[in-house]
């Protein structure tokens, strides 16, 4: 991943969610739901997306570019199976080519297996050099061809999808939620920490796996329930059989899909991401009050929190950002001072909303810190007297390992400053990041079972040269970093 600003939707390299799967199984043809599906889930991957139906064997289309630009009208009209995996995807730039688009297909001496993977196998590289050893050709250097490689490899020995699937989860280790088309069976797979979200749902007879629920919605679903952390369910018409791989007593859901990647209207286990995030919010007003006139949220990833603040500060909340939503993406721009111009390009202020107004500007989360600087400066220059930031969501210090694209130390602002230096750096009046007590309290999980990797610098599974969680409890980093923060003063400009 390569790196600059907020995890907003201004920062040209932000970290994003590697992909969104989904997957069909019905007595009609699935390929147009799946095209739905993946368009609901586009947030969860831009690069290239594809479907794979069986027809007698697996056919597939899959492509660079946004879901409707991948699968045309006729694409669709010509699938005619009644099962069918659907994937959207992003990947880092060097690595965004047609060879990594999924779903991948193969075939073997059992029959064909097509995959459609969200999440990252840790220890892929051993599983790749101990198959290459037994004769398997790798045509990418994708995590994802390993694991269908590793399925196909016990398939053709054990001749058996529900034991392969067990034996060959069993040599997997790290984030995998994954949709499965064997010959003409769908298969979901979510790994035993229950890392990357997973949920079924059906609708008259039609079984539907996906990334997210806010898929079911949209398509009439109802929402059965997300899958258990270590369950594997097979889809038929009607109905599913489900059984579960050998798991922890604990799960490690991503925090980060609450706070930031998933949209807010989904359920991921359990909990309204919206109302998630609002409850982030309002923990952010309690944690960090601020003398302020208005409550403003970074469009769209600081809404929600902004409404949760403006209601316990008892503040009027101002939409005083608007997002031009037609502007492309602007990583593909490289020198510094082009980003810039593409956050403006991005977002105009209201300056009759925010002039000489004492401003609280919520966002998600930070990771380099220019693009928010960027963000307090245009506020700022539309008139505001004061620009106070408040985050929900404690410093990002330590990359991911589990499936979202932040993989260097060196990218993250809270690495090299303390909170009043980043106070500093963004040029805000004050800062405020939410506490990690806050944050699940907000999440309303047990801490046991939500991931905090890039927080704590601690994973949930043994990552080579990292430390493993669960070392110390959470008020030994409220600690650290307020030790941290009394070296420095306040930021206070006025
Ligand atoms: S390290 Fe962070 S982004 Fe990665 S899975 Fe854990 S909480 Fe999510």
């Amino acid at each position: 991943m390569s790196s600059d600003g907020a995890v907003s939707e201004y920062s040209d390299l932000r970290p994003r969610e590697k992909c969104g799967i989904i997957g069909c199984a019905s007595e009609q043809p699935v390929a147009t739901e799946l095209y739905y599906g993946l368009r609901i889930l586009q947030h969860r991957g831009q690069e290239s997306a594809g479907i794979a139906v069986f027809e007698g064997e697996i056919k597939s289309k899959r492509g660079m570019g946004l879901v409707h630009e991948v699968l045309t009208k006729d694409d669709l009209m010509g699938f005619r199976g009644r099962s069918g995996i659907g994937h959207v995807r992003y990947s880092t730039a060097g690595s965004s080519v047609l060879d990594n688009a999924q779903p991948i297909v193969v075939k073997t001496s059992y029959g064909d297996v097509a995959l459609a993977h969200n999440g990252e196998i840790v220890n892929a590289a051993e599983i790749r050099e101990d198959l290459s050893r037994k004769g398997w050709a790798f045509m990418t250097t994708s995590d994802s061809e390993v694991i269908i490689r590793l399925l196909a490899n016990e398939l053709v020995s054990t001749g058996d999808p529900r034991r392969a699937l067990k034996e060959f989860t069993n040599r997997l280790q790290g984030a995998y939620s994954l949709a499965l088309l064997i010959n003409d069976t769908v298969y979901a797979v979510r790994d035993p920490l229950g890392i990357r979200p997973l949920c079924i749902g059906e609708r008259e007879g039609t079984m539907m796996i996906a990334s997210e629920s806010v898929a079911f919605d949209a398509l009439g679903y109802r929402f059965i329930r997300d899958l258990k952390a270590g369950e594997i369910v097979e889809l038929r018409p009607g109905g599913f059989d489900s059984f579960r791989l050998p798991h922890p007593t604990h799960s490690a859901h991503c925090m980060f899909e609450w706070v930031y990647f998933a949209r807010p209207d989904s359920v991921i286990d359990g909990r309204l991401v919206y109302d998630a995030r609002v409850k982030i919010g309002q923990e952010l007003a309690r944690e960090h009050p601020v003398d302020a006139d208005i409550v403003v949220p970074v469009p769209e990833s600081g809404r929600a929190q902004a409404q949760g603040y403006a209601a316990v500060a008892g503040l009027p909340l101002v939409e005083g950002l608007i997002k031009n939503r037609y502007i492309e993406r602007t990583f593909i721009m490289p020198e510094q001072s082009e980003r810039e111009v593409g956050v403006m390009l991005k977002l105009n202020p209201i300056r009759s909303a925010v002039k000489n107004k004492r401003v609280v500007l919520i966002d998600d989360s930070i990771i380099r810190g220019t693009t928010l600087r960027k963000i307090v400066q245009i506020v700022r220059q539309a008139g505001a007297k004061e620009v106070h930031v408040r985050i929900g969501c404690p410093p990002i210090r330590s990359p991911c390992f589990l499936g979202i694209d932040m993989k260097t130390r060196e990218q993250f602002i809270a690495n090299e400053k303390t909170v009043p230096e980043i106070g500093e750096f963004i040029t805000a009046d004050s800062l405020g990041y939410l506490s990690m007590r806050g944050l699940i309290n907000a999440l309303k999980q047990s801490r046991d079972d939500v991931c905090l990797g890039c927080l704590t610098g601690e994973y949930p599974i043994v990552i080579p040269g990292e430390k493993v969680r669960k070392e110390k409890p959470l008020e030994m980093f409220a600690e650290a970093s307020r030790r941290k923060e009394t070296r420095k003063s306040a930021v206070k400009k006025h």
